[in-house]
Order: C-alpha cells, then structure tokens, then sequence
C-alpha cells in the first residue's frame, strides 16, 4: 500500500510576513487532517525560515530545484548538499517551467535526480506533455522518453528511492485539470514503463499528478487506483485549501 503524498510547489511566491502566516496555518490543522505524507517545497531563500518552523512537526519541506555540481564556482546556484544540511527532504526536478524557462533537458534533469540522490534528498521528478504534444497524440512518447532519460542514467532502483509526478504542462496553473481518467491513463502507463525494467520498483513508487489540483477535484483524482497524491501549485499557497487538498488525500 503506498502512502499518498501531497506536495506544495509555492514556486517563487511568498515573504517573510506570508510564509511565517502559511506555515503557522498548516502546523495547527495538518494533525486532525490527514494520513497522507505532507510536503511543502520553498524557494530556497525561505528555508531556514521553513525548517525552523516545521521542525518537529509532521510536515517535511523540500527544494524546487538543485545544482547538477556539488560545490564551486556556479553563481546562483543551490547544491543539493545545502539542501540537506537545512533538512530538506524532498527536491523537486525537472519542473516543467525549469524545462521551459531555463533549458533543461532530459539529460540535466537525470543528473539533477542523480546529485539530490548522492545527498539523500528525495527527488520528486516531473514530466508531462505540452498541449500541443497531447493533441499531436504524443503524450505517451514525451512522457516515457523523460522518464527513460533518468531510468538511463540513474538506474531504476535510484530513480525507485524517488516520486513521480505527472504534470501535464497545459493544466499547471490554467485552472484546467486533467480528468480523473485521463490522469489515471497516463499514471498507469508511467507505472507500465517502470514496469518493464522492474516490476516491484514500478508497484512501490509513488506517482503524484500535478496541475491545477484544488479542494474541488482533488478527491476524485486521488481515488483513481494510479494517482497516489498530488503536486499543488497555487492552491499551496493558503493554508485552508492546502489542508482541504491534504484532507482529500487520506486513505
Ligand atoms: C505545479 O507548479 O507543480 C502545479 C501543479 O501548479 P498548479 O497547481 O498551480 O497548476
């Protein structure tokens, strides 16, 4: 049985004042609310603010994003080790808008999974189709080579230490989601492709879908037998919503 998990993407939003007000909020309802694991990923700058306040509470936090290099002259750049040594658990990779905004490729995506590994974050890896790759009817050929390309050059018993999370690029953050059936057919050919290079990693890996998920559609997607949890954007960002999509989440 695999523990659902849902995960706050806050992207790049949020201050000092907001973030301390988010986290107060999740801390005092997340206990009567849910089973399912709980995440928050933070741009890196709130970290410290996040870690001191969700210490010792049942809520993890994580990155959004991390250096494919361990250490050194890479201006900007947040290593995976810093990560950890703020008590990150999760990273996120390969986010669709790093794909798109900043040019990863598969190939730097896989490495990025391999160094938040190296450091024993848990990478929550993304892939999805864009709208036009969905209406070309390629959704399955996008989403397999993203996923062959860390398989590849991971291993599939590393990329099994990780989450999935299918986002498909026209839903995040458009307020169209994908329909529980759509969602549970890309789910379940993401647990097939795994599969076929080991069945038991393919059974135990969580695979969360992401896209404009909101207290609204939440239960319906998390009940299809292939989507175990969520990655939330903008409904993340207030507490009340986030826990009502965390409450939707409980098995
Ligand atoms: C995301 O950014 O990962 C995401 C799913 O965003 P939203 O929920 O806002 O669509």
């Amino acid at each position: 049985m695999r523990q659902p998990l849902v995960a706050g993407n806050w992207k790049m939003n949020g201050s000092r004042a907001s973030v301390g007000e988010l986290l107060v909020g999740l801390k005092a309802g997340i206990g009567q609310v849910t089973t399912a694991e709980v995440a928050v990923c933070a741009p890196a700058v709130f970290i410290p603010a996040v870690q001191a306040e969700l210490d010792g509470s049942p809520i993890k936090w994580g990155g959004q994003d991390v250096s494919v290099h361990a250490s050194g002259a890479y201006t900007g750049e947040t290593a995976a080790s810093m990560l950890s040594d703020f008590g990150c658990h999760y990273v996120i990779i390969g986010h669709s808008e790093r794909r798109a905004y900043h040019g990863e490729t598969d190939q730097v995506v896989a490495e990025k999974f391999a160094a938040a590994r190296a450091a024993g974050l848990v990478p929550i890896l993304c892939v999805g189709e864009t709208l036009d790759e969905r209406e070309q009817g390629i959704t399955e050929d996008v989403v397999g080579r993203q996923l062959d390309a860390v398989v590849a050059h991971c291993g599939i018993d590393t990329v099994g230490s990780g989450v999935i999370a299918y986002e498909p690029v026209w839903a995040i953050g458009t307020g169209k989601t994908a329909s529980p059936q759509q969602a549970q057919d890309v789910h379940a050919f993401i647990r097939g492709r795994l599969a076929a290079a080991d069945p038991a990693v393919a059974d135990g890996i969580r695979v969360l879908y992401g896209g404009s998920m909101n207290p609204k559609n939440a239960a319906e997607l998390i009940a299809q037998p292939d989507i175990d949890g969520g990655l939330i954007g903008g409904a993340s960002l207030k507490a009340d919503d986030f826990l009502a999509v965390c409450s939707a989440a409980n098995r």
